[in-house]
């Protein structure tokens, strides 16, 4: 196997002989065959190959080879936003009636998604600190139970996952352990080396790195064994009316049975595709992935060791400080480095927050982070306002929280600009 770095280079697209050297935009929705009945085999799934690209085109197709390849799965897709990764890893899995255990620290929007959408559609979530006692965990299991959710390092509140404990505890049950990997990225965390099963993404974040293209990625291990739990999966392990009653774990086994059918069945259905030129916009960022994630994790560890003590400054948290509540969890499952992300509260409270923001010059406010420049935002005001108090602080976010993503600036200026910035606190 390569190393990760040249994967991020060359991963998923390898051109034969006289073709382009660049991973090249198919901008087709479709594909020509010269007899009927070569397309036919193709809709029965007897095939592989293209025909309309809310299915799958070649450009999207490579990427996602790639970022396969960076997670150690068999078997990767992308879809138009993490947001419609997640939705689809859920519901590739889930119908009305079932149940997921979340993890309660976890992006804003998933949580709506999970405790408002997806409560619409007859499916139930009960969230659990990533801290919880293993008795409180045990506890959040039914026996509808169908998935396991939540975030190697938690946006914005940067809670590290124990993803072993909780890989085990889905296990225990019969159910597969969903990550969302976003933060870290493969380059520092590869969760399905510690039991992850399926692993998502939103890849407008650090792969992308540089705010110009939205998109996601959902990567299956290809070990979870949904035979041995049939009864909890029939839609993989029972015929698909809709392909002829093809049974995805006869004809794919379970290494691509989760994934063909997400693409066969649920991007087919909800239409959720990455376009060809969004993933040529992805693949140009994580060919330099690893090297931006060492400045990101770099600049993140001296503004926190900034910050650290500061007067104007009541807490920092970043998993790089020594002090930090998961400074050892993550030297385990990042010992290369977290993510570029520090969260602070000022003195002050929200007027201090608001004050801080305004002064920055280099930083800018945004609704974005891992972005290759340095952004800044207040979630209470804006990602999470949605919540009430008690939710913000089950969801780790108080109200004076700031969430600092540092770029990839020279950490000199990134420094002065929050010290200046702080003055007028
Ligand atoms: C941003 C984000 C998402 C949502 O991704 P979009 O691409 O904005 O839809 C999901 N999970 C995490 C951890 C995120 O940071």
């Amino acid at each position: 196997m390569r190393k990760i770095d040249t994967e991020c280079v060359q991963g998923g697209y390898t051109p034969k002989n006289g073709e382009p050297r660049v991973l090249p935009i198919i901008q087709s929705t479709t594909f020509k065959y010269d007899t009927g009945e070569q397309m036919g085999r193709l809709f029965d799934l007897e095939e592989s190959g293209y025909f309309y690209s809310r299915l799958s085109n070649p450009t999207t197709d490579a990427v996602a080879a790639k970022i396969a390849a960076l997670e150690g799965g068999s078997g990767a897709m992308l879809t138009g936003s993490g947001m419609a990764a997640n939705f689809c890893a859920v519901f590739n899995i889930c119908s009305c009636g079932d149940h997921i255990v979340s993890s309660s620290e976890v992006y804003g929007g998933t949580y709506n998604l999970f405790a408002n959408t997806m409560k619409k559609m007859g499916i139930d979530c009960t969230f659990v600190s990533p801290d919880c006692t293993d008795a409180e965990l045990e506890s959040a299991f039914r026996p509808n139970t169908k998935a396991v959710f939540g975030e190697s390092i938690s946006n914005p509140s940067l809670t590290v996952l124990d993803i072993e404990r909780f890989a085990k505890a889905a296990h225990t049950h019969g159910v597969p352990l969903i990550v969302d990997n976003t933060f870290p990225t493969p380059v520092n965390c590869r969760p399905i080396e510690w039991g992850a099963d399926i692993v998502v993404h939103s890849t407008t974040k650090y792969m992308d790195g540089h705010a110009a293209a939205l998109g996601g990625a959902i990567v299956e291990a290809g070990r979870f064994d949904w035979n041995a739990h049939a009864d909890k999966y029939p839609c993989l392990t029972t015929p698909d009316e809709t392909y002829h009653g093809v049974v995805y774990t006869e004809k794919f086994g379970i290494e691509h049975a989760y994934m063909t059918k997400a693409t066969a069945q649920l991007i087919r259905d909800f239409g959720f595709v990455q376009s060809p030129m969004n993933a040529f916009i992805t693949n140009l960022g994580l060919e330099s992935l690893h090297l931006r994630m060492k400045r990101h994790c770099a600049n993140a560890q001296a503004i926190a060791e900034f910050l650290h003590g500061h007067e104007k400054v009541s807490w920092v948290n970043y998993c790089g400080l020594p002090d930090n509540r998961y400074y050892e969890r993550a030297k385990k499952y990042m010992p290369n480095g977290s993510c570029g992300v520090v969260s602070f509260g000022v003195k002050g409270g929200r007027e201090g927050a608001s004050r801080f923001m305004s002064a920055l010059k280099v930083a800018a406010i945004v609704t974005h982070v891992a972005d290759a420049r340095t952004c800044v935002l207040h979630p209470a005001t804006t990602t999470h306002r949605q919540m009430n108090d008690e939710e913000l602080v089950a969801a780790g976010v108080s109200p004076d929280l700031i969430r600092f993503s540092c770029g990839i600036e020279d950490p000199a200026d990134l420094i002065e600009d929050v010290a200046s910035a702080l003055e007028a606190v």
